[in-house]
C-alpha cells in the first residue's frame, strides 16, 4: 500500500467514525426523548386528610390498590403553620413557607395595605403573593410542556408571567362528579399527549373535618366515597391501557384536630384592648397582629401572660417553622396550643350554616398547629412505572415531594428544601439506569465495528 492510500484509508476511518458517533447520538437522543414523551404525571391534591384515614385499609379497596401498587409513606409532616395555601404551595416549589413567601391563607402587605384572603377575593390574584417562588406547573410551561389543573387553588393566577395550560378554576367544595369528570378528563388528555401533567384538586375531606371533626361517622362517609372515586381510577388506568406510562402521586396539605365546643378559645378582648391593634389577619391556631408601634410592648407583655399560647415578636419565631423570615409575617404571631382557638371575642368565631339560615353551627375540627403536632401529619401516596410496588417508606415533609414529582416528570428541580435522600427510597431507581444500559449495550458493538 503506498502513503497516499494509507493516509486516504486512515482518513476515511475517522471520517467515517465521526458520522458512527453522530449517528449514535441522534439515535440515544432520539430513544430517551421518546421515552420521557411517554412519562406522564397525575397529582391528586386532597385537603385536609390526615395521616390516619385510611387507617382501615381492608374496607377501602381503592386506597388498597393504590398501596399495594405502589409507595406509602408513614405520614407526611406539613410545613408551618399547618394552613392550607402555605403547603400547596411547598408541595409545588419544594421550599419552606419563608422562601416561598406563601405564609397563610390570609395576609397583609403592610405597605400596599392589600389583603390575601383565602377563596376568590381578585386582590388574592396579585403577583406579590405567588411570584415568591415558581411552582412546578409554571416550570413545565416554561419548559414547553402542558399542565391541565382542576379546581387547583392559584391556577388561574398568572405567576411569573406564566399559566398552565388549562386550568378548571376553583370553586368552594368541588362535588364528587367534578372529581370523576376531572379524572376522565385528565386521563384522556394525558393519553392523548394534550397534557404532560394534570393536577386535580378535592376540597370535601377537609370540608366535612372542620364541620364534623375527624372522628365523626360523616367523616367517615367522606372518605369512603372517596375510595369509590379511587376504585374508580384504578379502574380507568386499566381500561385505558395506561398503567406502564402514568405516574399517580397523591397527597394532602396538612391533617385536623378536634375543637372542643367553647370549652377551648382564647378571647383577646380579655387581654388587650383591640383598638391598638393597627390589623389582625386570621383566628384559630395561628393568629398575625400588627399592633401600634407606641403600644407594641405593651400588648405584647399582655400577651405573653396569656396560657394555651404562645406569643413571638418576629424574630422570636423558632427557626424550625421556617416562618420568621417571610415577607408577609406580622410583627406579632400568636400559636395555639393544639385545640385551642384564638379569636377577638366568642361572637366571631367562625360558625357554619348547619342547614339553618343563620351561622350557628361550631366547627368541631381545624389544624394550622405546630406543624409536629401529630394531628398535623397529612398523607402521600405513589404508583406508577417509576414507583417501587408495595413499598412502604418512612415519614417525609411537605418540601420533599416537590422532588418526587421533579423526578417523574424528568425535569432538573429548581433549588429547595426537600431531601433527596428521604424519598429515593421510594423510587424504581433502576428504570432510567436499565434503559441507557439496554441502549449503550445495543449500540457499543456497532461502534466499535467502525473503529
Ligand atoms: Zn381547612
Amino acid at each position: 500500500m503506498s502513503v497516499h492510500s494509507a493516509q486516504f484509508c486512515s482518513q476515511w476511518r475517522s471520517i467515517m467514525t465521526r458520522v458512527a458517533l453522530n449517528v449514535l447520538t441522534v439515535i440515544i437522543l432520539l430513544l430517551s426523548r421518546c421515552c420521557d414523551a411517554n412519562r406522564k404525571l397525575l397529582v391528586f391534591l386532597i385537603d385536609g386528610f390526615r395521616y390516619d384515614y385510611m387507617d382501615d385499609l381492608q374496607n377501602l379497596a381503592g386506597f388498597r390498590e393504590i398501596v399495594e401498587n405502589g409507595v406509602k409513606v408513614d405520614y407526611l409532616t406539613p410545613d408551618f403553620p399547618s394552613l392550607s395555601y402555605p403547603n400547596y404551595y411547598s408541595l409545588m416549589t419544594g421550599r419552606h413557607c419563608e422562601v416561598h413567601q406563601m405564609t397563610g391563607n390570609y395576609m397583609w402587605d403592610k405597605d400596599t395595605m392589600k389583603e390575601f384572603l383565602i377563596g376568590t377575593n381578585p386582590d388574592s390574584r396579585l403577583p406579590m403573593w405567588w411570584d415568591g417562588s415558581e411552582p412546578l406547573w409554571v416550570t413545565m410551561q416554561k419548559l414547553g410542556k402542558r399542565v391541565y389543573m382542576y379546581y387547583w387553588p392559584g391556577c388561574e393566577v398568572t405567576i411569573l408571567g406564566v399559566q398552565p395550560a388549562f386550568c378548571e378554576e376553583y370553586v368552594y367544595n368541588p362535588s364528587e362528579k367534578n372529581l370523576i369528570d376531572s379524572m376522565e378528563s385528565a386521563l384522556n388528555m394525558l393519553k392523548s399527549d394534550k397534557a404532560d401533567m394534570a393536577g386535580i384538586y378535592y376540597e370535601k375531606i377537609d370540608v366535612e373535618g372542620h364541620h364534623f371533626g375527624p372522628h365523626s361517622p360523616e367523616i367517615q362517609r367522606a372518605i369512603r366515597s372517596l375510595d369509590q372515586a379511587f376504585q374508580t381510577l384504578n379502574q380507568k388506568i386499566k381500561e385505558k391501557n395506561m398503567r406502564d406510562d402514568i405516574n399517580v402521586v397523591l397527597f394532602s396539605d396538612h391533617g385536623m384536630t378536634d375543637l372542643k365546643w367553647m370549652e377551648k378559645v382564647i378571647e383577646l378582648d380579655n387581654y388587650i384592648d383591640m383598638k391598638y391593634i393597627i390589623k389582625m389577619m386570621d383566628r384559630g391556631p395561628v393568629v398575625s397582629l400588627w399592633p401600634k408601634q407606641d403600644k407594641f410592648e405593651e400588648i405584647y407583655q399582655n400577651l405573653s401572660t396569656v396560657d394555651n399560647m404562645n406569643v413571638y415578636k418576629k424574630q422570636e419565631i423558632p427557626d424550625r417553622f421556617h416562618y420568621k423570615n417571610g415577607r408577609f409575617v406580622s410583627t406579632l404571631t400568636l400559636v395555639a396550643e393544639p385545640g385551642w382557638f384564638i379569636t377577638e371575642n366568642k361572637a366571631k368565631l367562625p360558625f357554619w350554616k348547619n342547614g339553618t339560615e343563620e351561622a350557628e353551627g361550631w366547627q368541631h375540627g381545624w389544624h394550622g398547629y405546630d406543624n409536629e403536632f401529630m394531628d398535623m401529619r397529612g398523607f402521600f401516596l405513589a404508583q406508577g412505572p417509576d414507583f417501587k410496588t408495595n413499598f412502604r417508606a418512612g415519614p417525609i415533609r411537605t418540601v420533599d415531594v416537590y422532588n418526587v414529582l421533579c423526578k417523574t416528570l424528568g425535569i432538573e428541580p429548581l433549588p429547595n428544601n426537600g431531601s433527596w435522600s428521604r424519598v429515593e427510597c421510594m423510587m424504581r431507581s433502576s428504570a432510567g439506569a436499565v434503559r441507557a444500559a439496554l441502549i449503550y449495550s445495543c449500540l457499543l458493538p456497532l461502534l466499535l465495528l467502525t473503529l
